[in-house]
């Protein structure tokens, strides 16, 4: 059953929500958060990304390390319409300094970049981030722990899912954010759509997702590690391009969408001062 705690509450009290490929999800009694029953050592996590998981994840969505111009256009409408969502007023960014964590090949600077703000991009990923230096964007290889530094913005792209700690994850954010600073942080949503599909969930990952937020939990971490919720989103429904008629599956968006029950969630979060 549970073998480890829950790394943001330390309850070991849970209860088994999905089993994918041998490996079981659980929910906390306490926090809500559903994680790995049994978390993966880091030699286990360093094993699975040296696999050429970044190549192997962009393969599979179609493209490949510099995407292409068809691709980087949706990526673009994507981007803006979550910005509208969240009510960012975009004129207010120009000359303002971003740090996207975990920013792969840097797609998201280029989007920042038209906007007029000063970006920085990080990622552990040598392959991603060399893919967008030769494409001029400023990304560089380096630890979030290591980062230094004063910004107005931090965003964070499916990343805190990822991470065995995202409590530290925002403790640090928090220091690295200028007093009013942002952060934008987008992640899978549990829920209803989580409940229904169970363990054929798309974000039931193991080993790559760690942890998994219903609303509530992720809200409450923000709570907890200083920061107030300005605005949200949630959008999804389990339903990718091709595996129902287009017809269904802009419905069922539809619905998750305005019935704000999605199975993704980006939420725009403000830095609180003492
Ligand atoms: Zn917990």
């Amino acid at each position: 059953m549970v073998n480890d705690a829950c790394r943001l509450c330390n309850s070991k009290e849970a209860r088994l929500v999905a089993v994918v490929d041998g490996s079981q999800y659980v929910r906390c009694a306490i926090c809500g958060v559903e994680r790995m029953a049994s978390y993966p050592s880091d030699a286990e996590i360093a094993e699975f990304y040296d696999n050429g998981y970044m190549t192997k994840k962009f393969n599979n969505l179609g493209h490949h390390l510099h995407f292409t111009k068809e691709y980087r256009e949706t990526y673009f409408a994507e981007k803006s319409l979550t910005f509208d969502d969240l009510r960012v007023d975009t004129a207010s960014l120009k000359g303002r300094k971003l740090l996207d964590v975990g920013c792969a090949n840097g797609q998201f600077l280029e989007f920042t970049g038209r906007l007029g703000m000063d970006s920085t991009g990080i990622d552990i990923s040598e392959e991603m981030v060399n893919a967008g230096k030769e494409a001029g964007l400023n990304c560089q290889v380096q630890d979030l722990f290591e980062m230094k530094g004063s910004f107005d913005l931090l965003t964070y792209w499916d990343v805190i899912e990822h991470v065995s700690d995202p409590r530290k994850v925002l403790e640090k954010t928090r220091t690295l954010l200028s007093p009013g600073g942002e952060v934008i942080l987008q992640t899978p949503c549990t829920g209803i759509v989580s409940e229904l599909f169970g363990d054929k969930w798309l974000y039931y990952l193991p080993v790559q997702h760690l942890h998994l937020f219903s609303q509530d939990s992720l809200f409450k971490l923000l709570s907890e590690t200083g920061f107030s919720v300005v605005s949200w989103v949630r959008f999804g429904s389990c339903n990718p391009k091709g595996s129902i008629p287009d017809v269904n599956k802009r419905a069922m968006d539809t619905i998750a969408k305005r019935m704000g029950i999605g199975d993704t969630i980006v939420v725009r979060a403000r830095r609180t001062d003492n």
